[in-house]
């Protein structure tokens, strides 16, 4: 017998990736990037992810905006950015010069 199923959900979260404010608590943050992925299991085990998608998240009060098309992209090229900054890998001149050529929400 084959068990399958569908719907089972993972997340996967990127970590700080766009410096904003936010409309709902209005906080000044780092929006998270986060990955949301249904899965096709067999026998439990998911196997085919059928649906991707990507949101920046309020780290503060989890608001979500989902991102669409190269907003995706962007996102994740921004996301990079920005650990690089966290991690001191490159400096805040250096991260603003790069960043302004991502514009993620435009
Ligand atoms: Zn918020």
């Amino acid at each position: 017998m084959i068990i399958f199923g569908w719907g089972h959900v993972t997340n996967k979260q990127y970590g700080a990736t766009l410096a904003d404010n936010c409309s709902n608590c209005n906080n000044d943050s780092w929006w998270h990037l986060l990955r949301n992925r249904k899965w096709f299991t067999l026998f439990f085990i998911p196997v085919i992810p059928y649906k991707t998608k990507y949101f920046l998240m309020c780290p503060v009060c989890s608001q979500a905006v989902e991102l669409t098309g190269s907003q995706i992209e962007r996102a994740r090229q921004l996301n990079v950015l920005t650990q690089g900054l966290l991690n001191k890998s490159i400096s805040e001149n250096e991260y603003r010069n790069q960043a302004k050529k991502i514009e993620v929400l435009g």
